[in-house]
C-alpha cells in the first residue's frame, strides 16, 4: 500500500519538527517552503566573511532539544557542539553599573545579596518554586494539544496546577520576593520572550527564570542555524523531501477535505496538511472564506508578541566591553512596554539587546572583526520605513557607544536592517510580528488558535501562533504535539 501523503507548509522549527515525526510515523512527507532556505525566522545569511543568524540567538532549555533528537535515536552532540556561556549574559543599567550574570546560581545569589539584603535566600526559594513550574509546565502542560478541557483532567495535573500560579501575574510574583528595581527587571526580562508584559503574563512563567538561571544559556558553535541544519539533516534521513521557493497559494477543498495544495508553480496531492507558516496567513489569505477557522475580527483582537527592529553589523575591529549577550536596561521598561502593548507606537526610549556571537565563536566573523546583532522590540502594526529605522539606529548607537565606552559607528563595514516590512515579505507575518502570539492567560492552552481546523478535516496547524507558544523550544514541541495528534487520530479512522 502506498504511504499517505503529508504536506507541511513552512520549514521553520515547527514545520521541520512535525515533518520528522510524521516521517517516522510512516508517512510520505513533503515540506513546501516559500524562501530559498530552511529555518524560517532562524535562517542565516553570509556576507563579507560574516555569518549572521537572522532571528533567535538565546539557546535556552537544552533538555527540550535533547528530548527532540532522542526520539529519533539521536543526541544533540551528533549534530553540533553546545557550549555553556559564562557569564550567561551582561545587563547594562548604566555606564558604571553593569552586571555579569554568572552561570552558577550560588555566585548569582551572592551578587544579588550585595544589592538587596536577604536576596540570596529568596532567590533560592524563588527558583525552587520555578523548578516545580518547569517540571509540571514543561513535562505536561506544553505537550497538551489544547483541543479540549478534558486533556487537563488528570489528578496529577490538578495537583500540579495549584503550584503553577496561573492566576497571579509574573510581575506580582517577582515583587513578592524582591524589591530592588534592578533585580526585578532581571527577573522580569525572560518573560519578554513570551511576548507580553510581566503584568499580563501568568506567574507560571517564572519557569523561564528557572530555564535562565538554573538550566543556563548555551550556544551551538557555528551559530543558531546549526539547529536548523541538524533538523534538515534528520528530516532528510527520515525520507522527508524539502522543496524551497514553493509559496503555497491555495487549497482545493472538497467534502471538507484538502485534496491538493497549490503553489505558484505546482500542485501537490495530499492526505493531510500541516500548516507551519504563520497561522493567520494560512487562515485568512490561503484558505477560502467559507473554510476559515476564525474571523478577521478574531485575529484583530489577539495580543501579538512584538515585532523587532534589527541591525546586523560587521565591525572592522574587536570591541571591548561586549559579552555574547548584552541587555541594555538603561531606560524605563514600563514606558517601553506601554508603547509596545497598550498604545502601540515607535518607542520613545527603547531598551535594546545586543548579541555579539564573535565573542564566543571565531567562525562568525573574519579574524580581528566583530559580528553584532542589535534588537529593539517594537509594537506590531506600526509604520516601517528607512527614515524611522535610521533614526533608531542613530539613537541606539549613541547609547551603546556611551554605555560601553567604545567607538563603534566609524568601524562599521557591513550594515543591514530588518523590521516589520521584512517580516511580512519574508514570512507572511501578521502585522509584522516577530515572535507570534503572546502567552497571556487568555491565550494559553485551549484558548490559543486551535491546532486542528474546524471545517477542513485533514488540516492542522503548528508553530508559534498556536500551542504552546513563541520561542524555539516551544516550536519544536508544537511540531511534535501536532504530529502525534494526527497520527493518533488517523490510527482511529
Ligand atoms: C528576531 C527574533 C529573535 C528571536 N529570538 C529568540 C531567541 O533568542 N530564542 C528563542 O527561543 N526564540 C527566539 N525567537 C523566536 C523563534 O525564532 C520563533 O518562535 C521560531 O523560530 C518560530 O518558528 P515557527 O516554525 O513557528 O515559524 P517560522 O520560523 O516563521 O516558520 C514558518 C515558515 O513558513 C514559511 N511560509 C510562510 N508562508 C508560506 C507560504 N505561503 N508557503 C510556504 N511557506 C510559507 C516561512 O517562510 C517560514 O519559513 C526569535 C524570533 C525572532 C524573529
Amino acid at each position: 500500500m502506498s504511504k499517505k501523503k503529508v504536506i507541511v507548509i513552512g520549514s521553520g522549527f515547527a514545520g521541520l519538527s512535525a515533518a520528522c515525526f510524521m516521517a517516522q510515523g510512516g508517512y510520505d512527507v513533503t515540506v513546501l517552503e516559500k524562501n530559498s532556505s530552511s529555518g524560517g525566522r532562524a535562517r542565516k545569511f553570509e556576507t563579507e566573511g560574516f555569518l549572521f543568524d537572522m532571528g533567535p540567538s538565546w539557546y535556552w532549555m537544552p533538555d527540550v532539544f535533547e528530548h527532540f533528537f532522542e526520539q529519533f535515536g539521536k543526541k544533540v552532540t551528533d549534530y553540533y557542539e553546545l557550549v555553556r556561556l559564562d557569564p550567561s549574559y551582561q545587563v547594562v543599567y548604566s555606564a558604571d553599573d553593569k552586571w555579569n550574570i554568572p552561570s552558577s546560581v550560588d555566585e548569582l545569589a551572592a551578587l544579588l545579596e550585595k544589592i538587596e539584603q536577604g536576596a540570596a535566600k529568596k532567590l533560592k526559594h524563588f527558583l525552587e518554586e520555578a523548578s516545580v513550574k518547569y517540571q509540571v509546565g514543561m513535562k505536561d502542560l506544553v505537550f497538551k494539544p489544547g483541543r479540549s478541557l478534558t486533556e487537563f483532567m488528570s489528578l496529577d495535573f490538578f495537583k500540579g496546577l495549584v503550584k503553577l500560579d496561573l492566576f497571579t501575574s509574573h510581575a506580582k510574583h517577582v515583587r513578592k520576593y524582591f524589591s530592588n528595581p534592578k533585580i526585578i527587571s532581571l527577573l522580569e526580562f525572560p518573560v519578554l520572550f513570551l511576548g507580553a508584559k510581566p503584568q499580563d503574563t501568568p506567574a507560571l512563567y517564572s519557569l523561564m527564570n528557572y530555564a535562565d538561571m538554573q538550566l543556563g544559556t548555551w550556544y551551538p558553535m557555528g551559530g543558531m542555524h546549526k539547529i536548523v541544519d541538524a533538523m534538515v539533516q534528520l528530516a532528510t534521513s527520515l525520507g522527508v523531501k524539502i522543496e524551497n521557493n514553493q509559496t503555497v497559494t491555495s487549497f482545493d477543498v472538497e467534502h471538507g477535505k484538502v485534496n491538493n495544495v497549490k503553489t505558484e508553480s505546482k500542485t501537490y496531492d495530499c492526505d493531510v496538511v500541516i500548516a507551519g507558516a504563520d497561522y493567520h496567513h494560512i487562515d485568512q489569505e490561503v484558505i477560502d472564506a467559507p473554510y476559515r477557522n476564525y474571523s478577521a475580527n478574531y485575529w484583530d483582537k489577539r495580543t501579538l508578541a512584538p515585532s523587532s527592529l534589527l541591525f546586523y553589523l560587521g565591525i572592522n575591529r574587536k570591541i571591548d566591553g561586549l559579552k555574547h549577550h548584552n541587555l541594555f536596561f538603561d531606560e524605563d521598561f514600563g514606558q517601553h512596554a506601554i508603547e509596545i502593548y497598550d498604545e502601540p507606537q515607535w518607542p520613545s526610549k527603547p531598551l535594546f539587546y545586543v548579541c555579539c556571537p564573535s565573542v564566543t565563536d571565531p567562525t562568525v566573523a573574519p579574524k580581528g572583526k566583530e559580528n553584532i546583532f542589535i534588537l529593539i522590540p517594537v509594537a506590531t502594526g506600526v509604520e516601517d520605513n528607512e527614515q524611522i529605522r535610521e533614526k533608531y539606529f542613530d539613537m541606539v548607537m549613541l547609547r551603546l557607544e556611551r554605555l560601553i565606552g567604545q567607538s563603534i559607528k566609524p568601524h562599521i563595514i557591513y550594515k543591514r536592517s530588518y523590521a516589520h516590512k521584512n517580516f511580512m515579505e519574508d514570512y507572511n507575518s501578521f502585522k509584522g510580528n516577530a515572535y507570534g502570539l503572546a502567552n497571556t492567560l487568555n491565550q494559553t492552552a485551549i484558548l490559543k488558535p486551535s491546532i486542528k481546523s474546524k471545517k477542513i478535516n485533514n488540516l492542522y496547524f503548528t508553530g508559534q501562533l498556536t500551542v504552546p507558544g513563541p520561542g524555539v523550544p516551544p516550536s519544536l514541541i508544537s511540531g511534535e504535539v501536532v504530529a502525534k495528534e494526527i497520527i493518533k487520530n488517523l490510527s482511529l479512522n
